[in-house]
């Protein structure tokens, strides 16, 4: 069923608004900013309102159904987190607003800051980055400002292992270094020899995620920091998978020199629909000068009486601002809600439970799926979707046939390691039900591959729209609401 576009329904003379009277003296415009006609579409309120709710029916959501999107953490995000953002004094408070008025929100952002420090081990916290990949530049733009401001310019190299997600590369291209890749080892990890090898004074650090985008714990994560230490060389981590550790591992106290935090994968602000995200980042003290500012400091400490006092202020030596103001204070405000309603327990059984929940489903798909390092994994772990004996069928095909199971399709063809990838992370959100539907769905599909691999080819069939030629989509966006002839 195609909903009927809004110009089809459109009436000459219906109107969905109306106007208060004029109350101000009426002036002709300039003739040339006037038309004749203007092609909107005349409906009424209602018909507004059913375009647009039949509109929203027509996506996917996390509220709606499982999405085991990997590397993305799409866990539930509480209502509570949007109750609280929107509250007038929150959503309403304007960036410009000096300090002095606007100590609550202070005394938010610092509890926060304070409190990412504490869950990752790290000494300070600044909250400006907008994204994941906006921390990752952030971090190594510091990396690169600390090795300079000690005269050590040498340094142009940064390792990145083949698991890494493509932002990393990308981060350390953009600032200005060479991007070095390093092979994984039969078990997944990093190959602690080609590391050696690659590890010397022309290295200003390395990038690492952890666990792996194959949802693996590096094994020998500490021999790891330590090598590129002992060349002089700065660690950063990838921080997007903190949903395998927080509560459980301090990256900072493994002798991670800095990392980024993903507050809309882990902290459960919303993400996926291109709104704003936020992507703090933490570091030691040997990068804490650097950060990107501002900051938010304690002035004074509170008395009994007295609140204590806070403030803004750039670190010494800051790589500067990356973004306007103090960042994305509405997904700082439903981080903080969301840390503060779970509490310390309830941040750990976060993990327990994500870690868990992908460990059930990898053991529970193991005889009908090749899985390439079948081992304990985090909070998300890499099958291949592909059967030797139906050489047709690819990961794509398994996606696409999910959409009929009313699931929304795993992290396709990423990591680049693992061939006809598919990368699962259910989250902790998730109840033994769910997982159990998700389980029974991918093993019907296993048996359809064989029996009727048709099915999966042209799936999806029960999708307001069946199968899209992807590349065309992309190449060839159409932003109008009414069709228009694209050509080829
Ligand atoms: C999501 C993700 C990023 C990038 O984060 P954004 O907030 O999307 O910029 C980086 N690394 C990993 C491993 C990720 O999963």
């Amino acid at each position: 069923m195609t909903e009927p576009l809004i110009y089809d329904i459109s009436v000459p003379g219906r109107c969905g608004v109306s106007l208060p009277d004029v109350d101000v003296p009426e002036t002709a415009l300039p003739a040339d900013l006037l038309r004749e006609n203007l092609d909107l579409p005349e409906v009424s309120e209602l018909q507004v309102i059913r375009h647009f709710v039949n509109l929203s029916h027509l996506n996917y959501s996390i509220d709606q159904g499982f999405y085991p999107l990997g590397s993305c953490t799409m866990k539930y995000n509480p209502k509570l987190n949007e109750d609280m953002a929107r509250l007038p004094g929150m959503a309403q408070l304007h960036p410009l607003h000096d300090d002095e008025g606007a100590q609550g929100a202070l005394a938010l952002m610092y509890d926060l800051q304070t409190w990412l420090a504490e869950i990752a081990g790290f000494k300070a916290v600044s909250l400006a980055p907008a994204a994941g990949a906006q921390g990752e530049f952030a971090g190594i733009l510091m990396i690169r400002k600390y090795h300079l401001d000690r005269g050590d310019t040498k340094r142009t190299k940064i390792l990145i292992p083949n698991s890494a997600h493509g932002t990393n590369p990308a981060t350390v291209t953009m600032a200005g270094f060479t991007a070095v890749e390093l092979p994984s080892d039969e078990n997944g990890d990093v190959d602690l020899e080609a590391l050696k090898a690659a590890c010397d004074d022309t290295v200003a650090g390395m990038m690492i995620t952890v666990p792996n985008t194959l949802g693996l714990f590096e094994s020998h994560i500490i021999d790891v920091i330590d090598t590129i230490h002992g060349c002089g060389g700065l660690m950063y981590m990838d921080g997007a998978n903190m949903n395998a550790l927080m509560g459980v591992v301090k990256p900072g106290e493994l002798g991670f020199d800095v990392m980024h935090y993903n507050l809309h994968k882990t902290f459960s602000t919303p993400h996926g629909g291109g709104g704003p995200g936020s992507g703090p980042v933490g570091v030691n003290e040997k990068l804490e000068p650097y950060l990107p500012g501002p900051i938010v400091v304690k002035l004074e400490e509170g008395t009994d009486d007295e609140a204590p006092l806070y403030g803004r202020r750039m670190p010494e030596k800051s790589i500067g601002r990356l973004k306007a103001f103090q960042g994305n204070f509405g997904m700082h405000v439903r981080a903080y809600t969301y840390i503060r309603s779970n509490g310390d327990q309830g941040i750990r059984d976060i993990t327990r439970h994500a870690v868990l929940n992908a460990n059930y489903i990898r053991v529970k798909l193991q005889d009908a799926y090749h899985i390439p390092y079948n081992r304990y994994c985090g909070h998300e772990f890499v099958l291949e979707g592909r059967f030797e004996d139906v050489p047709d069928v690819h990961a794509l095909d398994i996606s696409k046939r999910l959409m009929d199971y009313g699931i929304h399709p795993p992290t396709n063809y990423f990591p680049l390691i693992v061939h006809e990838a598919l990368m699962i992370e259910p989250t902790e959100t998730e109840d033994k039900q769910t997982l159990d539907e998700f389980i029974d769905a991918m093993k019907k599909i296993a048996a359809e591959a064989h029996d009727n691999p048709d099915l999966l080819k042209t799936a999806p069939h029960t999708t307001p729209v069946s199968r899209l030629d992807e590349v065309r989509a992309a190449k060839q966006l159409v932003l109008c609401c009414r069709p228009v002839e694209v050509g080829v």
